[in-house]
């Protein structure tokens, strides 16, 4: 059985004073270990943020990495750097990173090789822009980026990742996929994977990402594919990402 996972990306949000106020809120009312909760604050705030979550209930996340290992990458940040500062995950191929800083998809699979390379969990985005659901090409699109990770890192990468579907129309658009849309996507995501290793494909952790709120998160969380979320703008107001966490983990095992 998966486990149910919620992972809040707090983007270019926040301030040491508006972090301290949020983490202290979170940790204070995660108070169940059967769903994993993680946060992934800016850079910047990394170590601080760590120390703050003294280890409890809340895991600490980076929102990208460098697919380099060290050397002349001015402005990057490694792998090894995230893990030394205290991240057990790390983002790549949010659809930001995507669209506004040009990753391709064979960038995105360097950087959750990398990622995983220094043990940390890679959380690979994937997901359509309007126009390519609305051409028929979702699966064409969410094929090509699971492909590129497949083919340089090997179906058996997957036993040790989190796979986000956000459909790039829905985040921060205010504009959810329907659980059916949502559904239908993780459907394709496992069937996709299970080409390769059906064990791998259906143990994978696929979370939805796209406006979760407080409000839709139960009916999108109880969908059989669906393993949780990925949170952005609703992971920066503690009542509201608590309120997603124990949507999530009242259906937890
Ligand atoms: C995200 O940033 O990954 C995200 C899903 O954002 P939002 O929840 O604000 O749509």
């Amino acid at each position: 059985m998966r486990r149910k996972i919620v992972a809040g990306n707090w983007k270019m949000h926040g301030s040491r004073a508006e972090n301290a106020a949020l983490v202290e809120a979170v940790l204070a009312g995660v108070t169940s270990d059967r769903t994993t909760c993680i946060i992934c604050p800016p850079f910047v705030y990394l170590q601080e943020v760590w120390r703050m979550l003294r280890g409890g209930a809340v895991a600490l996340g980076a929102q990208n990495a460098c697919a380099e290992a060290s050397g002349a990458h001015t402005g990057e940040t490694s792998a090894s750097m995230l893990k030394d500062v205290g991240c057990e995950y790390v983002v790549v191929g949010h659809s930001e990173r995507r669209t506004i800083y040009g990753e391709g998809d064979e960038l995105v699979a360097r950087k959750f090789q990398a990622v995983q390379g220094k043990g940390l969990v890679p959380i690979l985005c994937v997901g359509e822009q309007l126009a390519d659901r609305e051409a028929g090409r979702t699966e064409e699109v969410v094929a090509a980026q699971l492909d590129a990770v497949v083919r340089l890192s090997g179906i058996a990468a997957f036993a040790r990742a989190i796979i986000a579907y956000e459909p790039v129309w829905a985040i921060g658009t205010g504009r959810t996929a329907s659980p059916d849309q949502a559904q239908a996507v993780h459907a394709f995501i496992r069937q996709r994977l299970a080409r390769e290793d059906a064990k791998i494909a259906g143990a994978v952790c696929v979370l939805y990402g796209g406006s979760v709120k407080a409000g839709n998160a139960g009916e999108l969380f109880a969908m059989p594919d669906v393993d949780g979320g990925l949170i952005g703008g609703a992971s920066l107001k503690a009542e509201e990402f608590l309120a997603i966490f124990n949507a999530a983990d009242k259906l937890a095992h």
